[in-house]
């Protein structure tokens, strides 16, 4: 049979004039924190609204001009609508607090802050989970506290994948283009053409465009390559985020990294502290040494300021995390722009291999191009000091210079708005308040029975979300109606008020999604009670090549369809943000079962209860700081040196004694009133311990004062005076890198091992400094109190040893110390290269020990 030929005619609504700031507000990210104009669109067509996915774009384009027309009568919309309209207006004119004027003043200051994938909102799929929403977070929060900041990605055209769960419970991925005009960025031009920047790759240089995102008083540049001057290969470089090969992800990260600073370099934009969020980005020091060697450093002084001013954030101990890619592939991608850079294969070799071996890691070349560098939570911060150790070889590990900063949630991104607006009564000045706990206490006033309507209403509007997601799996694949049904009648009975427990991120192994069912038959009589029935909410994707991890969403499918689990437990398809919001504000109770320490800080279970949800996790990532006893429930890790499975079934069975003696107890504890006012007790003690002090606020604020001042400031003593002290630091530690093997020092004399506690005692050391100068290091002597008991020890106490004279050569070392501590204490002494340039004492990464 012949087909005809189909031609595509989209008839576009006309926007009346009225109603013109509503292209204005499709434009701008603002959209996905603030509710009221996302209620604008939803106001005009709720339908439509729903159909397109809760995109702003493509929602003005296809709403019948009919809706647009009567909005535009309505005077009731209209008042609403210059409502947002004015309350947008003021947020852009609002200008930033003196905290952060007197940090980093815009006039003089500027963070560029460089990641892979950008979490905003549902309709912006450059994401794939935690880092992305993490990095969108990021950006809101420095949108809202007016940080002078600009942030930089790729626009990947199909993004991430699409998940669907077949009849079988297998992940089907699929991929769907997204063309720029259905997305909030514009694009970027010079003089009426389209800003171009170009990156030499083996035998021809890519060319890519540039996007701007509006993401309040910030921009994001994202770059991509689908232009007509490049090959058809290169047209798909930026088609995917984590697609293809390693080809492919160099490809990307060279984009990103060279790409993104050749972009703000041709719009002129002059950052003045860097932030490399995770090793994807890690190019860039390459691009930024390039370009302070085409203005005349040396490499060493260039990369001493590039680093100075830059931090990196490393956000994950599982290997799959990191790039490492072989030497070959490496050395033929790079080649031609390092010839054209000018740079050195061997140098920029040095700066990512890895225990010497013959590949090269990103987040080592991360690790060594910049100066501060940081976890995303207390324990990941100790993981990553020692899983990276290898950068400060002779460094102990709680002293390397890597920090940490506990990632925290945008709260107006991920509060259900059900919960802003009864803050709004009562607390009204509840969004300038953020870090401030003891103003969280007014959470204690609410009344019970009003909080914990808010509470049903949210899991109501969840459990109708999750019958229609449902419906349209099984509709889909087939099952039917009465499948959907039978799945989700507990969950629906507002009689029964079931109590739900949600579980939904990347289905990654080590989060160990199916731990729950490690007791299956003991975990069935939990479930199923008549009178106390549980729901087991699942979502998440796996990446495409994560067989194993594809693996846990067929053993959950299953589970779920067994006719004496059905009802009891839910998987839902394709988790994205707009699910997330639905799931995180109507859950119970929010699980996490990590393998410890591997989950670096996880940010799930704090969306979870700024809603009100009771976290039940394991004490890794943020969990391990925020656990207060009342306010959730905590699973001690075992001992990582334990066997794998013994450690599993250890931890399993914990989850499943909270569950039985505390978790559903307490809930199923109703009076008359039909909650448990022990229930909301714990509820409000989780949402006001939790909410100020795991928000992107506060985490941004610590970025400020911890790395984005110091390394401004850092870049500038750097860079200053034809850079002076860059070209110094340079040639002092090539001079150091050489002496320091054969440089040593030893005990001269003896110590004394007994004096009163009010005298002094002598030390003196000789060391040969095979000709460095005494003041090229420095000299110390660690005095710790002998350890009584199982007391945590306080940490030792230095004193400084000062050169006084030589011997043989060698160079004396000496000082009195008055014991700072009553009784026995133990003294060491070590020396480490100094010099006063340097970001941290330690970051050579040298020392030895008398
Ligand atoms: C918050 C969020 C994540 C990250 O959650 P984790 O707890 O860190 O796994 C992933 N995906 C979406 C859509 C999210 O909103």
């Amino acid at each position: 049979m012949h087909r005809a030929t189909e031609f595509r005619l989209e008839a576009r609504p006309r926007l009346p004039e009225v109603l013109a700031q509503l292209d204005v507000l499709a434009n701008d990210l603002f959209y996905s924190w603030n509710h009221g104009v996302r209620s604008l669109f939803a106001r005009i067509d709720l339908r439509l609204w729903q159909k397109v996915e809760h995109n702003p774009k493509v929602f003005l384009r296809r709403v019948a001009q009919v809706r647009l027309d009567e909005a535009a009568e309505d005077r009731a919309f209209l008042a609403e609508y210059r409502r947002v309209v004015s309350a947008y207006e003021a947020y852009l004119e609002s200008e930033p607090g003196n905290e952060v004027l007197e940090a980093l003043n815009p006039s003089d200051s500027l963070v560029a802050y460089f990641c892979a994938e950008f979490g905003f909102h549902e309709s912006f799929p450059i994401y794939s989970g935690g880092l992305g929403i993490l990095a969108g977070d990021h950006c809101k929060a420095a949108s809202d506290l007016g940080l002078p900041f600009v942030a930089v990605g790729l626009l990947y055209q199909q993004g991430y994948f699409i998940q669907t769960i077949d009849a079988h419970g297998h992940q089907i991925a699929r991929y769907q283009c997204h063309s720029s005009d259905e997305l909030p960025i514009t694009l970027v031009e010079t003089g009426g053409t389209p800003l171009t920047v170009s990156v030499p790759f083996p035998g021809r240089d890519v060319q890519a465009r540039v996007w701007l995102a509006r993401v309040g008083h910030i921009s994001l540049y994202l770059l991509d390559t689908n232009t007509p001057e490049n090959s058809e290969e290169d047209r798909n470089l930026t088609l995917q985020l984590y697609g293809g090969d390693s080809a492919t992800r160099i490809s990307q990260e060279m984009l990103l990294g060279i790409g993104g600073t050749r972009v703000l370099h041709k719009l002129s934009i002059n950052p003045t502290a860097w932030h490399i969020n995770e090793g994807h980005a890690a190019f860039q020091i390459l691009e930024r040494c390039r370009m302070a060697m085409a203005n005349g450093l040396p490499f060493g002084a260039a990369l001493e300021w590039v680093a100075g001013s830059t931090l990196f954030t490393t956000h994950t101990p599982v290997p799959a995390g990191h790039d490492i890619f072989p030497r070959d592939l490496v050395e033929h991608f790079l080649g031609p722009y390092l010839q054209e850079a000018g740079l050195e294969f061997q140098d920029v070799f040095a700066l990512g291999s890895k225990n010497g071996d013959h590949s090269f890691n990103m987040t080592s070349l991360g690790l060594r191009g910049s100066r501060f560098h940081n976890g995303v939570s207390r324990i990941h911060g100790a993981v990553a000091s020692q899983m990276e150790g290898d950068i400060w070889p002779q460094i102990p590990f709680g002293e390397n210079p890597i920090g940490y900063i506990t990632n925290g949630i945008h709260v107006p991104t991920f509060l259900a708005p059900e919960w802003a607006s009864l803050f709004n009564i009562q607390a009204p000045t509840w969004k300038s308040e953020l870090r401030n706990r003891e103003f969280w206490q007014f959470v204690d006033r609410i009344p019970d029975y009003h909080y914990w309507s808010v509470h049903k209403a949210l899991k109501q509007q969840m459990a109708e979300f999750i019958v229609r997601r449902l419906r349209r799996q099984h509709t889909r694949n087939g099952t039917g109606h009465s499948v959907t049904e039978r799945m989700t009648r507990k969950l629906v009975s507002p009689e029964q008020d079931a109590l739900v427990i949600g579980f939904a991120r990347r289905f990654a192994t080590y989060k160990r999604a199916t731990l729950i069912f490690s007791d299956l038959p003991r975990l069935e009589r939990l479930l199923t009670r008549p009178d106390q029935p549980v729901v087991l909410v699942f979502a998440g994707k796996a990446h495409p090549q994560d067989k194993p991890g594809q693996q846990l969403i067929k053993v959950i499918h299953d589970l779920s369809l067994q006719p004496n689990l059905i009802g009891h437990i839910v998987l839902l398809e394709d988790y994205d943000q707009a699910m997330a919001r639905r799931l995180l504000s109507g859950v119970d109770v929010w699980l996490n079962t990590p393998e410890y320490p591997k989950e670096a800080s996880g940010t799930s279970g704090e969306k979870a209860a700024v809603n009100g949800a009771l976290n039940l996790s394991v004490l890794d990532g943020w969990w391990g700081e925020g656990y207060e006893k009342t306010n959730g429930w905590a699973i001690t890790p075992r001992d990582t040196g334990l066997d794998a499975e013994f450690r599993n079934r250890e931890e399993a069975r914990d989850l499943i004694d909270l569950l039985e003696h505390e978790v559903i107890p307490l809930y199923y504890n109703r009076a008359s009133q039909g909650y448990s006012k022990d229930w909301v007790a714990r509820s409000k003690a989780s949402m006001k311990t939790i909410t100020p002090r795991f928000n992107a606020q506060r985490m941004v604020m610590d970025y400020v004062r911890h790395y984005y001042r110091p390394a401004t400031r850092q870049g500038l003593r750097l860079i200053e005076n034809d850079a002076r002290l860059a070209r110094d630091l340079a040639d002092w530690k090539a001079r150091v890198r050489h002496a320091w093997p054969r440089v040593s020092m030893q005990v001269h004399g003896c110590v004394t091992d007994r004096c009163f506690w009010d005298e002094s005692v002598e030390l003196k050391v000789a060391v040969d400094l095979n000709g460095l100068a005494p003041e090229d290091v420095r000299v110390e002597c660690l005095v710790a109190p002998e350890c009584i008991g199982t007391h945590a020890e306080p940490g030792p106490e230095a004193f400084l040893l000062a050169p006084s004279g030589g011997i043989d050569g060698k160079t004396l070392f000496t000082t009195q110390i008055q014991p700072p501590n009553p009784g026995l204490q133990t003294l060491r002494l070590r020396m480490y290269p100094y010099h006063q340039a340097l970001t941290h004492p330690l970051e050579m990464g040298a020392m030895l020990w008398a």
